[in-house]
């Protein structure tokens, strides 16, 4: 179902189930809870796709929303600082719901609003 947002090497996706990691240092820590990311569902690192739960059927919308942000951070350049850089600053700037990556990814996984 990877596939279905772009995702080319669905092969390399792992996938860990259960609290997602946060940052422990600032100032990334301090910039995630500010921005209310403190208790997300999901989180792409690259192909490492951290899930509070599991997938559930070729729909699933989070894992859809999380694998989209794993083809924006391939057609980033592939790097994390860079990757994260981009993603914080359009939410610092458009905010989460608005944001250009967050739209995107909503729309990719099935979300239209
Ligand atoms: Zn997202």
């Amino acid at each position: 179902m990877a596939a279905k947002v772009g995702v080319k090497h669905t092969e390399l996706i792992q996938i860990c189930i259960g609290p997602v990691p946060m940052p422990q240092e600032d100032p990334l820590r301090t910039a995630v809870l500010n921005l209310g990311l403190g208790n997300p569902e999901g989180l792409a690192i690259g192909y490492s796709l951290f899930l509070k739960r599991g997938p559930k059927g070729q729909n699933d919308i989070l894992f859809l929303h999380e694998c989209a942000h794993l083809v924006q951070f391939g057609e980033s350049g592939g790097r994390l600082r860079p990757f994260i850089e981009e993603y914080l600053g359009q939410l610092l700037k458009d905010g989460y719901l608005h944001s250009k990556w967050e739209v995107e990814a909503r729309r990719m996984g099935g979300i239209t609003f």
